[in-house]
């Protein structure tokens, strides 16, 4: 790296890891170099941005129902939901909105201030679209921010969520371009970039990120994180998940056994370190694979700017650690649920996050 660089990217302060200093032009040679930083330092930077730009005391809690489970015609490689996949997962029928409010006001009890509903889809069909808005209209009118993630959508339909008060719509880039098309053959990254673009013209949040561990290298969770940290905006939101490898799914069986099979902690809470550095503002979200992760590396992940989790047994069809065991481990860190104060100040869109309810 040339010495200009390493100055550009090693200053502190006024230099581009300073909270103001939002940028979309990042190098991919910048991130390499800050996943490459001796892990203490790294760690001290992703923290100074976190508590610039975020309350570090308070983890928004977040809870994620799968509305319509499996049968999904894509062939992601890591997911249980596809019909490609032999994963035993038995597919179901969009649920009716009432049962859906029923579980929103159950995670509301349960203390989730964001719920997040999930369509094993390629895309939404026009015919499911009254059914979505009413559930939209329905969670959101319970006070919590609501996000759904149903696959590709097409402008008019990010235009109806949009007016039904949809916060964010998730869509994730999953990992860099080039390690994508060997995960995914059925649709392509610039696909899902046009999507991310509807729902930004159509003046939603977005909710993208990715998951690690899927057999992919440094170079590609350089890729990963270069992607996300170079679009005209960033994601508000940004989901790290872990892969969990389900036996039936073409990684699954793959990793299942395999020492690659679960990525390091020190290179997760890494991931999760670059990701807060180079998009300050974004909730950085731990995802699928907290179950099998220490409090220890919990606790680095949210030095590391990590300020979300999902909870409940479930996330979609994975298992997650449940409610009680995250309480008690916010309890044990001294950390509190609940947004921070910055992140509302900065989240923009038409359905800008309502105060927090909690
Ligand atoms: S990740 Fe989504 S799009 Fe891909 S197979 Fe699973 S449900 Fe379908």
């Amino acid at each position: 790296m040339s010495t200009q660089l390493r100055e550009h990217v090693q200053e502190d302060g006024d230099g581009p890891t300073a909270p103001t200093d939002v940028r979309s032009d990042w190098t991919s040679e910048e991130i390499a170099f800050l996943f490459d930083l001796p892990f203490p330092e790294l760690l001290f930077r992703a923290a100074s941005v976190h508590r610039q730009c975020h309350d570090p005391s308070r983890i928004q809690l977040s809870t994620l129902l799968s509305i319509k489970t499996g049968g999904c015609p894509e062939d992601c490689g890591y997911c249980s939901q596809s019909s490609k996949a032999d994963s035993g997962i038995k597919a179901t029928k969009l649920m009716e909105p009432q049962e859906v409010l029923q579980c929103a006001a159950q995670a509301k009890d349960s203390g989730s201030e964001r719920f997040c509903m999930g369509a094993a889809w390629r895309n939404p069909k026009d015919r499911d679209m009254p059914k979505i808005v009413e559930i939209v209209k329905g969670v959101r009118a319970m006070g919590m921010e609501t996000c759904m993630t149903l696959g590709m959508l097409s402008p008019s339909q990010a235009e109806m969520l949009a007016d039904a008060g949809l916060d964010y719509y998730n869509h994730n880039i999953d990992s860099s371009p080039e390690y994508y098309q060997r995960v995914t053959t059925t649709r392509t990254m610039s696909e899902r970039l046009d999507t991310l673009s509807n729902v930004r013209a159509a003046g939603m949040n977005v909710c993208s990120g990715g998951i690690v561990g899927m057999g992919e290298t440094r170079e590609d969770r350089v890729g990963f994180i270069h992607t996300l940290a170079t679009l005209p905006e960033h994601p508000e939101s940004v989901p790290i998940n872990s892969l969990v490898p389900v036996r039936g799914t073409v990684l699954g069986d793959i990793l299942a056994e395999s020492p690659v099979g679960r990525i390091d902690d020190i290179e997760f809470v890494r991931t999760v370190a670059v990701a807060r550095i180079t998009m300050p503002h974004s909730a950085v979200r731990l995802s699928a694979g907290r179950e099998n992760m220490s409090e220890a590396t919990h606790a680095l992940c949210f030095v590391a700017g990590a300020n979300s989790i999902f909870t409940g047994d479930k996330l979609l069809t994975a298992p997650n650690a449940g409610e009680d065991t995250d309480a008690k481990m916010l309890r044990k860190l001294g950390l509190s649920s609940g947004t921070g104060p910055c992140s509302d100040d900065v989240v923009g869109g038409r359905n800008k996050p309502r105060e927090n309810v909690l």
